[in-house]
């Protein structure tokens, strides 16, 4: 592990994780996991096929097709599994039904309410055991919820309490939906912030981001089928503005290449936290495959196939990353890619007293912005809203608990 270094006047901690091992390949560098291991699969539910599918399973069960829209109805729009809801269905054979159908995926574990009940963080765990976690943020206008796309996580960054444990599986694509529709059903029961309401009936999930636990790209299939479930009008899925669904990936520089040509309009996230090769292969070690080069190439084409403004999260760590030189040097790469094409949110991350992974100092931060946004860059410096949710995919915070 390559150790602290002073350049110049100015101090440079080199990444390193704390309290665990980092597991390493055969050449001694970071493990990569890409291939899910093979587990028990989950159960199939209603939620991991398209319309068509879900018809065509119903009429094999020698029912009309169109008890496949009334059930989808109850579970996308109404957010229910229960049978007892659905009296639209015959009673004879309902139960039997909707348990083939609608098997449950998501077992509540935990709940965490911080934000004076406006930010809820839930821990699931799955059929098999695995726990996952998502959380769900009230803001003025609109109702954010972050999601994991895997159990665990393959990209083994340093910072990360999520990589250290590797991946376990990815989730499947009713899992991941299942994620929202339950959260759904938290917002109209009433039970996320915004008391003063009575009536929580017409809330729902207004904007998703991918940044629970899991690398979204590394799960690829399963994420676009859930995408594509999240953008489907109802009754055949939620009815959610692609706009409103970020994709946030470390930099899986083909896979974004990929996303790019599916024609769906989400919006694109590149964790990039830091703008040169040394720091980054250190700090995100799948940038041993793809290239800070690479990634902004393949976020510059994403950005010029769906004329989506691309986002460049960027976590400012202390004596890390937060240096001027890396904010000209990530202003040069960006514009010599063009203009009006991204935009960077820097994040200061959370305060850990005693470890290499805390905050830049207050005036380093608007520094950093300002060096930006002289080059021409629109640069938001981030708030650090619901502790357990900012950062690169989300688990800067899980480092944070456990540091
Ligand atoms: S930071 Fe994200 S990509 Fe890296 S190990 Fe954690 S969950 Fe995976």
């Amino acid at each position: 592990m390559a150790s602290d270094a002073v350049q110049g006047e100015i101090r440079q901690v080199r990444p390193k994780t704390e309290g665990w091992k980092q597991k390493l390949d055969t050449d001694g560098r970071p493990l990569l996991q890409f291939a899910s291991p093979k587990r028990g699969k989950p159960p199939e539910h209603l939620a991991d096929f398209t319309a068509d599918e879900r018809a065509a399973k119903i009429t094999e069960l020698g029912m009309p097709a169109f008890r496949a829209k009334q059930i989808a109805t109850h579970y996308f729009t109404h957010s229910t599994s229960d049978p007892a809801e659905m009296t639209d269905l015959p009673a004879a054979g309902r139960a039997e039904l909707v348990a083939g159908l609608l098997p449950p995926l998501l077992t509540e574990l935990r709940r965490l309410e911080t934000d004076k009940g406006d930010t809820i963080k839930f821990l699931w765990k799955l059929h098999d055991g695995a726990l996952v976690e998502s959380v769900l943020m009230r803001y003025p206008g609109r109702i954010t919820l972050c999601i994991s796309s895997q159990a665990g996580c393959g990209m083994n960054c340093p910072f990360c309490a999520t990589g250290q444990a590797g991946l376990t599986r990815n989730l499947s694509t009713a899992e991941i939906v299942d994620q929202i529709v339950r959260a759904n059903r938290v917002i109209a029961d009433g039970q996320l912030g915004g008391k003063k309401k009575t009536d929580h009936s017409m809330e729902r999930v207004s904007n998703i981001v991918f940044m629970g636990m899991g690398e979204p790209l590394a799960n690829y299939a399963r994420v676009l089928r859930a995408i594509r479930t999240m953008v489907a009008p109802a009754p055949d899925g939620l009815g959610m503005s692609a706009r409103g669904i970020t994709v946030s990936t470390v930099g899986l520089a083909p896979a974004i290449g990929k996303l790019a040509a599916e024609g769906i309009p989400v919006t694109f996230a590149l964790s990039l936290h830091a703008p040169d090769d040394e720091l980054r292969d250190e700090l995100i070690p799948v940038n041993s495959r793809w290239k800070v080069d690479e990634v902004l190439d393949a976020a510059r084409a994403y950005f010029d196939a769906t004329k989506r403004r691309v986002s460049i999260e960027y976590a400012l760590i202390k004596d890390m990353n937060d240096h001027g030189w890396r904010a000209d040097l990530l202003g040069e790469k960006l514009n010599a890619r063009g203009r009006g094409w991204v935009h960077v949110n820097p994040i200061p991350l959370n305060p850990t007293p005693g470890s290499i992974w805390t905050a830049s100092e207050p005036d380093v931060q608007w520094e950093f912005v300002r060096r930006l946004e002289a080059m021409g860059i629109p640069t938001t410096l981030r708030d650090t809203r619901g502790k357990e949710i900012d950062g690169a995919c989300g688990q800067l915070a899980a480092a944070d608990e456990t540091a």
